[in-house]
């Protein structure tokens, strides 16, 4: 219908981002997920992957590669999201440290343009339109095919979890662990604020080293943060892992007393959220607003950061799990849409709350956006550099900021890809243009 008509067009994914980026007001929503073709299937050779639909889940891609003996490198903390949903941000989750972010492990895409044009791109076809796709937040076009990347699946997994009082020796080790050539496959954090005794929900299914030790142990109410690792393992090596594991703790400068150990098959680990999911469906507590927000803090920043945030704005409750840890830019390729800070490591801090919905108090909604804004202002007025993840502006100013020298680039690969700007309304970007016809 071209330029004479305000029709606009979103790919709907699982639906999961918080903003409406995946609707088109007035406009047509594709269900990405009733996109049944090509079925799954599994390439193997010296560069495995798995070519699937855009529409695809990644449980299903998860279940559909074990049986190879082969999984994807690279996740998300949550699976029940499709392919073409992450791709469109990054997708990040505690292996990004070593393998980069989901949209470093794509190998090739099948794409249908803001043009209508249906194109294979990789990084030896169609580079150009490739890396704008990734990371580039719907704008250029939709995802229908992907071949990712996989490498043998670990039957089994340490997971470990130990907590610091001290955030300095918190940042060392998780900077320190990320950095080293011999360490865990998976490296994620997270702040626990204000909590008497040791808390039950973070180790429900934990097992304490020291159980008198732990069983004593006080926070005194002191923020703690919980340092979060696996280790990846099949059977031919159960003999030896536990020395590996403690080889590797023995570096860190955690509470002794605070050391807890669980042990679970690959699939439970990187389905965990699915658990908390259903628990939390069964309260009537996963349906209610969730304003969420996704930073990137460069590294030479963060102790400021977390001084203000968990020292000024965030004492009493976060409502919802704050995740904290760090990543290298030079895993992220830079050839992609994606926004990541100027810093050779930058964190990601994640606070993931739920607002009671007819609530007033320090759960409501209104609160919880105030504080948010509180940390937001403070990163504006002490100028550290901080980006979005998972961004979400309301005007195109804003947007320039955000994408900074990358501005000019990304404009122009959208008047290259789709001249309209059809595509992804939600994203709230750029506004499609109409030309009348005299
Ligand atoms: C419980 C939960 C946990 C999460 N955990 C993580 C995490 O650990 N790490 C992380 O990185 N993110 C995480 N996220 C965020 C998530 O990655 C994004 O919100 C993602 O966009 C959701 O995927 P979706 O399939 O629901 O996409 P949707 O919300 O449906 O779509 C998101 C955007 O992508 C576009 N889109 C969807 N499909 C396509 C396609 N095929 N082609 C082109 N564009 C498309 C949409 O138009 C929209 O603009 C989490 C979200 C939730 C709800």
């Amino acid at each position: 219908m071209g330029p004479t008509s305000a029709l606009t067009v979103a790919a709907r994914g699982h639906g999961h981002s918080l903003q409406g980026q995946a609707q088109a007001h007035r406009g047509i929503v594709v269900n990405m997920e009733l996109l049944k073709k090509p079925e799954m299937h599994v390439h193997y050779g010296k560069l495995p992957y798995v070519e699937v639909s855009g529409g695809e889940l990644w449980i299903n891609i998860l279940h559909e590669t074990l049986r190879h003996g082969l999984a994807p490198k690279s996740w998300t903390d949550y699976l029940h999201l499709t392919v073409g949903g992450t791709l469109s941000n990054a997708g990040i989750s505690g292996q990004a440290f070593k393998h980069g972010p989901q949209i470093s492990n794509v190998y090739e895409l099948e794409v249908v343009t803001g043009k209508g044009e249906v194109l294979n791109c990789s990084e030896k076809q169609n580079a150009d339109l490739f890396y704008s796709v990734l990371g580039g937040l719907s704008q250029f076009g939709i995802i229908t095919r992907a071949k990712i990347a996989l490498e043998p699946a670990p039957m089994k997994v340490k997971w470990i979890r130990v907590l610091y009082s001290d955030f300095s020796e918190f940042a060392r080790d998780q900077e320190y662990l990320i950095s080293s050539k011999h360490t865990f496959d998976y490296i994620e954090g997270f702040v626990i604020i204000n909590r008497t005794g040791l808390i039950n929900n973070w180790r429900s299914s934990f097992n304490p080293q020291h159980p008198l030790q732990a069983s004593q142990f006080n926070s005194e109410g002191k923020t703690l943060y919980c340092l979060e690792m696996t280790k990846n393992f099949n059977l031919d090596e159960a003999g030896t892992i536990n020395q590996d594991v403690e080889t590797l703790l023995s570096q860190l400068s955690f509470i002794p007393s605070t050391l807890f150990i669980s042990e679970v098959s690959y699939l439970e680990f990187l389905d965990r959220v699915h658990l908390s999911e259903m628990q939390l469906r069964s309260k009537g507590l996963w349906d209610v607003p969730h304003p969420w927000l996704n930073l990137l803090i460069p590294k030479t920043k963060i102790h400021d950061f977390n001084k203000e945030v968990f020292g000024n704005i965030l004492t009493d409750t976060s409502n919802g799990p704050v995740l904290m840890y760090p990543l290298k830019k030079y895993k992220w390729d830079n050839r992609t849409s994606a926004v990541t800070p100027e810093e050779d490591i930058f964190y990601i801090v994640a606070f993931l709350s739920s607002a009671v919905p007819s609530s007033t108090g320090n759960n409501s909604l209104e609160y919880i956006l105030a504080q948010q804004k509180r940390i937001l202002d403070f990163c504006k007025k002490s100028n550290i550099g901080m980006k979005q993840y998972l961004p979400h502006y309301a005007t195109q100013e804003e947007w320039k900021v955000h994408f900074g020298s990358r501005w000019e680039t990304f404009l122009q690969k959208k008047q290259v890809f789709d001249p309209l700007a059809i595509l992804a309304p939600g994203q709230g970007i750029f506004q499609k243009a109409m030309h009348f016809s005299q």
